[in-house]
């Protein structure tokens, strides 16, 4: 076993590295960016190296830099978690030639699985089954056009280097794919620097369904069982859970058997995943097709983890280190059932558009560390630290175990109920709602479920008015009540012993404004009421760290509810949801609305990608202006209104910030 090792990544992967690493006595040494000084990571480990930039171009991917940090410090080896170098063969190399160990598969098995096209010729020989499919040398476009008829519509095209869902065309018939062709190809070029496509038949209501192989130097190769990742939002996944749904064991047993020969066809060591395309045919059963193998850790690795009761990085160490596997096929097993979640800083309700910003507040459900615990958080973050628009909008992994699915999905809605992050926009309360969904509880999976779903998933509130506004009215008494005990002659009208007083709050609410009116009353009770809601209001606070929590009683509903107040919003959570009420200060507002007039601003910091119109064009209010790139996802922009085209301020391949002008458009 290595004695200390260097971890060339960041966030939640470098800390799930360094933990294994510390439980096994092995030293670990972070390296960091510019952006990540004082990042989680960096703590975890017992060493750290700073390298360069907050880009990754000029940190986490300056490969030179990281060598020479690992020779500097005497680590014997690197872990290059997932992302970043984890999938540059060029790197395993240059780890090879400076004598230290690549915690992964050997250089050659990168390169051979690196190109989807090459790497479906090989697994063809091995008598891996593939999607029905073209993914020849050729690429001249009519070859092409003829393969995606002969295959059928609706057919895909792909980056044969791609990733990340990207460059990914579905093309629904023969006239539209000369078209298709031609943007995946720009996308492939732009993002991969190549670009070669495949076609492969586009699988109806498929599920994504992939084997966690391990190999080792001695030549053994085992699969640890399987994960679903059929929930998926731009061909990215969402909700991972093991086993899968429906899974037989005859079926197993031959999609692992697949997954080895993949492996054992490029002489695999370390761990990797072999990703398979499911059809679920009308009349039954299950058809399962190579999709590409992803040559390191994977995101999800934790569901599997759960299940097997193992530790993959502890086995990725022994195995680099020179090792055998731990154990024989016939000695892993599954144990229940395990659901990861990702949470990511999002709004799924504006198409799933990144957000950075601070994590003010960041609670976890109650959790146990890495051990096969019921509820496990893989993150990277604390509280008070700041996702930045340089990686990738994943705040932590959610992970789940029970001894069925029905009772992991149970602790994984208990779970999303009790996370509260206040700051900056996530998908929490999207998870709680996908979770809860037919589909998803029913085990009904295919990558359209969120699709399918939508209704049910999008624009959600399921704490409501009434709880909101009885919430915030609340929030602000306590505020007042706090600040007057505190301070005798501070009074403002909070309390009052005589007469009835009204008082009027005006609320922000799902994009509304509205009036609230709470009356005193002689007793001391209060009364609140706005639109046609009107009725007693009484609330208790509760002990809490910090927020305020209370035993809340309004319209007849009794929640135990704990709010935060940020500037002017407050932040409310209960266990039916959580939603967001902005407490309006009338005068400071007066005079500020008109001003936005015809301004089109980047929604986040990131590059600009394109412009779709040039000055001086008329647009149509929706038609699409410009694309940008942030977060590993494309976002176009389109014009608010109908206008005209007055100034483009940046050229494509900008990076601009949040909030920057992009272009000028005259209104009317
Ligand atoms: P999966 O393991 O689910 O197949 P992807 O293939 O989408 O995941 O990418 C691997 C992972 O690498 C991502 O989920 C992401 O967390 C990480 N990653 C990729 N690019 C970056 C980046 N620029 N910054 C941080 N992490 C990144
Ligand atoms: P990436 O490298 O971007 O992860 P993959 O080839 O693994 O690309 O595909 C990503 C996702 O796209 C899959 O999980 C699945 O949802 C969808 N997909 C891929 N191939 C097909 C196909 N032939 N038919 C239908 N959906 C597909
Ligand atoms: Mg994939």
């Amino acid at each position: 076993m290595f004695t200390k090792i260097l971890i060339a990544n960041r966030g939640e992967i470098a800390c799930r590295v360094a933990a294994t690493a510390r439980r096994l006595g092995v030293r670990s040494v972070a390296v960091y960016s510019d952006a990540d000084a004082s990042a989680k990571h960096v703590a975890a480990c017992d060493e750290a190296v700073h390298i360069g930039g907050s880009a990754p171009k000029d940190s986490y991917l300056r490969w030179e830099r990281i060598i020479e940090a690992a020779k500097a410090t005497g680590a014997q080896a690197i872990h290059p978690g997932y992302g970043f170098l984890s999938e540059n063969d060029a790197f395993a190399n240059a780890c090879a030639e400076a004598g230290i160990a690549f915690i992964g598969p050997p250089a050659s098995a990168i390169l051979a699985m690196g190109l989807k096209a090459e790497s479906k010729q090989l697994m063809e020989k091995a008598g891996v089954p593939l999607v029905p499919g073209y993914h020849g040398s050729d690429q001249d476009p009519s070859l092409l056009q003829r393969e995606a008829d002969r295959i059928g519509y609706p057919a895909l095209i792909k980056a044969s280097a791609g990733g990340g869902g990207k460059g990914m065309r579905v093309v629904e018939k023969s006239e539209d794919f000369a078209a298709a062709l031609a943007s995946c190809q720009r996308e492939a070029r732009n993002s991969f620097g190549s670009d070669a496509v495949l076609i492969e038949k586009y699988v109806q209501r498929p599920r994504h369904i992939e084997i966690q192989v391990f190999g080792d130097t001695q030549g053994h190769c085992v699969y640890l069982f399987e994960r679903d990742c059929s929930v998926q939002r731009r061909h990215q996944k969402v909700l991972e859970e093991a086993p899968a749904p429906g899974m037989t064991p005859e079926l197993r047993a031959q999609m692992g058997a697949a997954a080895v020969a993949a492996a054992k066809a490029v002489n695999y060591v370390g761990a990797g995943t072999v990703e398979f395309i499911v059809e679920q045919p009308p009349e039954g059963g299950m058809r399962f097709y190579f999709m590409e193998m992803n040559t390191r850790l994977q995101v999800e690795h934790p569901v599997t983890e759960a299940i097997t009761g193992l530790d993959l990085v502890e086995w990725q160490l022994r195995v680099a280190g020179g090792e055998p596997l731990p154990l024989r096929q016939e000695d892993l097993h599954i144990h229940g059932h395990a659901i990861e979640a990702r949470i990511c800083a999002e709004t799924p309700d504006n198409n799933f558009l990144p957000a950075t910003g601070t994590l003010t507040v960041y609670r976890k459900p109650a959790c146990s560390a890495f051990e096969r615990g019921v509820v496990r958080v893989d993150d990277g973050v604390r509280e008070g630290d700041t996702i930045s628009p340089f990686y990738d909008s994943m705040v932590a992994k959610l992970i789940v175990h029970g001894a069925t699915r029905e009772e992991a999905l149970a602790r994984m809605d208990a779970a999303l109920a009790e996370t509260r992050i206040v700051g900056l926009s996530t998908n929490v309360q999207f998870l709680r709602h996908v979770v809860n969904s037919r589909s998803f509880a029913q085990a009904d999976l295919d990558t359209a479920l969120i699709p399918r779903e939508a209704a049910a998933l999008f624009h959600q509130d399921k704490v409501g008015k009434p709880l909101a506004v009885a919430a915030a009215v609340a929030q602000t008494l306590l505020t007042e009540r706090a600040a007057e005990s505190a301070d005798p002659f501070s009074r403002r009208d909070g309390w009052r012993p005589h007469g009835i007083t009204v008082r009027r709050f005006d609320f922000e609410y799902q994009g509304e404004s509205m009036l609230a009116h709470l009356s005193y009353l002689h007793d001391g009770a209060l009364h609140l009421a706005f639109g046609d809601v009107s009725g007693p209001l009484a609330f208790d606070a509760l002990p809490a760290e910090t927020g305020t929590r209370m035993d809340l009683r309004f319209s007849g509903q009794r929640q135990t509810v704990q709010t935060w107040q940020v500037i002017e919003t407050v932040h409310v959570f209960c266990a039916l949801g959580a939603t967001q009420i902005v407490e309006i200060d009338a005068l400071a507002h007066a005079g500020e609305a008109a001003a936005e007039g015809g301004r089109l601003t980047a929604p986040m910091p990131g590059k600009v990608v394109s412009f779709a119109v040039k000055a001086g064009d008329a647009v149509k209010k929706g038609q699409a202006l410009a694309v940008m790139e942030a977060m590993k996802m494309e976002h176009t922009i389109a014009a608010p209104v109908d206008g005209t085209v007055a100034e483009l301020l940046y050229a494509p391949g900008d990076q601009v910030n949040e909030g920057a002008e992009l272009l000028k458009l005259a209104v009317g």
